[in-house]
């Protein structure tokens, strides 16, 4: 069985963000060697997802409206988490319903994604350096 394990590493301008990773991921199935496998991708932080879904600007800003419109940032003293003297409580709840990790199979050496499938990272309390986790196991 071969396996690579990779850390890739994040530290977005805003609060929130949503990176496109596809390609990122695809590279690491190629230098894995793996054909016929699984990848695995996971946020290592709790306050940060990563998911499946289409790469197209509108729907980006939609999830962004829906998730503040869920779980909004301010006021801040809303949530009891922020009681902690943090001020992150929303992004604990936007990784929740965002998910924290995605499992595709690969097929002869690819990436085996449906026509419209990207994969997505995922911040809500950025600024900072996060990481995302990588591992790939096959033959
Ligand atoms: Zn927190």
């Amino acid at each position: 069985m071969k396996s690579l394990t990779e850390y890739l590493e994040f530290s977005t301008k805003t609060r929130r963000a949503y990176i496109n990773i596809t390609d990122k991921i695809s590279s690491l199935v190629g230098k894995s060697g793996v054909k016929e496998g699984i990848c695995l991708v996971n946020a290592m932080h709790i306050t940060a997802s990563v998911y499946i879904n289409d790469a197209e600007n509108g729907l980006i800003q939609d999830f962004d409206d829906w998730l503040e419109k869920l779980a909004p940032h301010e006021p801040v003293s809303h949530y009891r988490h922020n009681r902690t003297m943090e001020d992150n409580a929303d992004a604990h709840l936007k990784r929740q319903v965002m998910g924290r990790e995605v499992v595709v199979a690969i097929t002869k050496g690819r990436l085996d994604l449906g026509p419209w499938e990207q994969i997505y990272y995922g911040e809500f309390d950025g600024r900072r350096r996060k990481r995302v986790l990588a591992k790939i196991i096959g033959e």
